[in-house]
């Protein structure tokens, strides 16, 4: 028995036995032709050829809004229709009888390796891009699906190194309970995800791989962050209780569900849900919540090979309207970029990518996705309450021009006879420092705040959210961030417009009382979290609130966690 300790990024326990999930590589099986099949293996390669030029000009059109991501598309294209490719290909299949699929790897493979070996890094970026280009050949030609092909039972329990949260939600879909992974951490898109199919993941354990086979019996203790591999008897016994008592209290908290929310210091509590999938809005609706907080709508691009058309999100929208009839929906745009990256937009490679084209200015570099979004968003708005939310706001000027092109795209959709809901509410998220720091000003134009504290957190105290390592300095309770929540809850209720927390910490029990203390009244959770969240609601009194509030919260993050956990012990 080994006990390895990591760090829990969601929680609960998970035992069965370990998949090592290494990087799939392509496989390209051996094929020989006959020497009368060439020229068939040459028609193929023309359309396949053709095929992928055409998707490159989509590309170019689509996405080549500055002239970085314009050469990396060319460069594509130039290694596309270069006849000596061709000729390349061709003679290795009548000199070889090999079928396409091998020649175009070998050669392609044979260039790149020869651009590495030239050690330079110009040089080094052209290996990529053939590497690239003759995937997306090879994809086509093999008919590649990639991971949503490999089966999982619910007793696999994967290891993986990297993963994406297309991948989660497709172990979610094959039953597993929870899984391992390197790198990672408890605001990473990855755990969120994790968290909110109830999977529980660990993190960051040196040199795990070394010290774990393929079908090791492995318990994975989401509560303490560790992982125990080939447990002995008694200790997988005590477990697998645990187990069973973690089952009944989540059974319990179901009882929850009818309860209606009490008044804290006169104020009704809602409690409201974050959701990433479409799919997670029929588990979602059982819960009953007051709404959707967060629809966090990038989830539609991560899941799929091809871009979400119009049609597809309206009809996304309009069905999470109509179940949760006249309770809110808060669609936000899309929040590409940071760590949310999807395989069918091209990027243009970033230093800091937290820092860089994320959330709303990538919606305004891209208009084309952006309105294609919005369109959908304003058809489905009269079939229910929906709200738009921007992410990623700095201040009143972005706010502005995103604003702008809703009402100029409203304005296109009414022309062209559509009905859309005229009034529909427009708020933005409050998870860059300066947007709170001018929370008074955007109070004044925006019809409502979400602060998302996962951001805000890590802007604020300058802390790579994604950093395993650095989970000690991730502190939500850091009086900075407190200020910050303060500043922007004192700014909307000044203005009287509503404010709520999306972020990570309005799932975590303990720190509601804090928040209400802090003026929040509203929280989207995780649905994982929801139950226990209503249940920390519930069980509150006005005394905890006001012995927060009595309490000088700007200090020093000890003495507020020393006070937190007075309060919920
Ligand atoms: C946040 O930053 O708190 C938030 C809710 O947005 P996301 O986690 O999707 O960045
Ligand atoms: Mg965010």
């Amino acid at each position: 028995m080994k006990v390895l300790k990591g760090i829990s990024v969601a929680p609960g326990i998970a035992i069965g036995k370990a998949k090592i999930i290494k990087q799939k590589r392509l496989e390209i099986k051996k094929r020989d032709i006959e020497k009368q099949q060439v020229q068939e293996e040459i028609n193929k390669l023309e359309r396949v050829l053709e095929e992928v030029i055409k998707d490159t000009d989509n590309l170019i059109d689509e996405y080549s809004v500055n002239k970085a991501n314009q050469e990396i598309f060319d460069s594509h294209k130039m290694i596309l229709q270069d006849p000596e490719m061709k000729e390349e290909v061709v003679k290795l299949m009548h000199e070889n009888l090999i079928g396409l699929e091998q020649a175009i790897h070998q050669h392609f493979s044979k260039v790149a390796a020869y651009f590495e070996s030239l050690d330079n890094d110009f040089f080094a970026q052209k290996a990529i891009d053939y590497t690239d280009v003759s995937h997306r050949i090879l994809n086509i030609l093999i008919g590649r699906k990639g991971f949503k092909q490999n089966r999982f039972n619910r007793e696999d329990i994967p290891i993986f190194y990297t993963t994406t949260p297309s991948q989660i939600i497709h172990l979610a879909r094959e039953g597993v309970k929870g899984f391992y992974l390197e790198k990672g951490s408890e605001t990473s898109h990855n755990a969120i995800i994790a968290r909110s199919f109830d999977l529980t993941c660990i993190v960051g354990i040196p040199d795990l791989f070394t010290q774990i086979e393929n079908n090791d019996l492995i318990i994975l203790d989401g509560d303490q962050g560790k992982i125990i591999i080939n447990p002995e008897p008694e200790i997988l016994k005590q477990y697998r209780e645990k187990l069973t008592k973690l089952n009944k209290h989540k059974e319990d908290l179901l009882s929850l569900i009818e309860v209606t929310p009490n008044k804290i210091l006169d104020k009704r509590i809602n409690l409201q849900i974050n959701i990433e999938v479409p799919e997670e809005i029929v588990h979602t609706a059982t819960l009953a919540p007051d709404g959707i907080g967060l629809f966090r709508t990038e989830f539609l691009f991560m899941d799929k090979d091809t871009l979400p058309t119009e049609e597809e999100q309206f009809k996304i929208y309009k069905d999470m309207a109509e179940k949760m009839g006249n309770k809110p929906v808060i669609i936000r745009t899309f929040d590409l970029g940071g760590d949310k990256f999807s395989n069918i937009v091209t990027y243009a490679k970033e230093e800091n990518p937290f820092l860089g084209n994320r959330g709303l200015r990538f919606s305004l570099s891209h208009p084309n996705i952006f309105r294609t979004q919005i369109n959908a968003i304003l058809r489905a708005s009269i079939y229910g309450k929906i709200k738009i939310m921007f992410p990623m706001v700095m201040g009143v000027s972005d706010y502005r021009k995103a604003k702008t092109f809703v009402k100029k795209v409203m304005s296109n959709l009414i022309n062209k006879g559509y009905e859309v809901d005229e009034n529909i509410e427009i708020g933005v998220m409050i998870e860059i420092p300066s947007a709170a720091i001018c929370s008074e000003q955007l109070a004044q134009e925006v019809d409502f705040f979400s602060i998302g504290t996962n951001d805000l957190i890590q802007y604020t105290l300058s802390v790579d959210r994604t950093n395993e390592m650095l989970s000690d300095y991730y502190i939500p309770h850091h009086p900075a961030v407190l200020n910050l929540i303060k500043i922007t809850a004192d700014s909307a209720n000044k203005y009287n417009i509503p404010i709520s927390v999306c972020g990570a910490m309005a799932s975590v029990p303990k720190y509601i009382p804090l928040l209400i203390a802090l003026g929040i009244s509203t929280f989207s959770i995780a649905p994982s979290a929801y139950l226990d969240v209503k249940k920390r609601v519930l069980d509150l009194q006005d005394k905890d609130v006001i012995e927060l509030q009595n309490f000088n919260l700007f200090t020093d993050s000890d003495s507020i966690e020393k006070i937190i956990r007075k309060v919920t012990p």
